[in-house]
């Protein structure tokens, strides 16, 4: 299996999600959000087409992170060779967050998005929107995004957003892996 991916893997990120993390720039986005910070993920042509076993191969290769970050692009236009992925990353000990412009709910309609979601812990969700964009976000761009704690939510079938990154920054100060993590 294939990916298209917009540039190597990128370690040691601490701006991607919570803790230490390996980010994994998928390639190709329809989602044109206006002010976006990387039209160059856009083009489906784009990039460079590499095998899904490289990627894990690599993912071995990079020590100390506490997880990887699926994002782009939209990694869900990608959503089978991304759940492999996270899947392998979730055998390693890893945590897995994911961004997308799509939904939630528009994920659990497609069973490609839904496997993609039983395989992430956190998912930021939504297009990029200018007018609702802040910096006293933690994790996300614009305020109508959700950071939502994925295996709660499948469990309880309705959104259960990350309790500490609900709104502002103030919200969290200090840094406590919560209990979806698995290391
Ligand atoms: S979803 Fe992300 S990559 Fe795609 S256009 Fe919006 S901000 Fe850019």
């Amino acid at each position: 299996m294939k990916i298209r991916l917009a540039a190597d893997l990128q370690a040691d990120s601490i701006v991607d999600g919570e803790g230490i993390r390996t980010v994994i720039w998928t390639q190709g986005c329809p989602h044109n959000c206006k002010g976006c910070h990387n039209p160059d993920t856009h083009d489906f042509n784009g990039g460079a087409l590499v095998d899904v076993e490289y990627v894990i191969e690599e993912l071995r290769n990079i020590k100390n992170q506490d997880g990887i970050t699926l994002s782009g692009g939209d990694p869900v236009c990608q959503s089978e060779a991304c759940a492999v992925i996270a899947k392998a990353a979730h055998e390693m000990g890893l945590n897995v967050w994911c961004y997308t412009g799509y939904t939630y709910e528009y994920m659990l309609k497609n069973p490609k998005h839904k496997e993609l979601l039983k395989n992430i812990d956190v998912l930021v969700d939504g297009k990029f929107v200018l007018e609702e964009k802040s910096y006293d976000l933690y994790f996300k761009g614009s305020r109508n995004q959700r950071i939502i704690d994925v295996q709660q939510s499948l469990l309880k079938e309705t959104v259960v957003l990350v309790e500490k990154y609900k709104d502002e920054k103030e919200v969290a100060t200090t840094y406590e892996k919560p209990a979806y993590m698995f290391i």
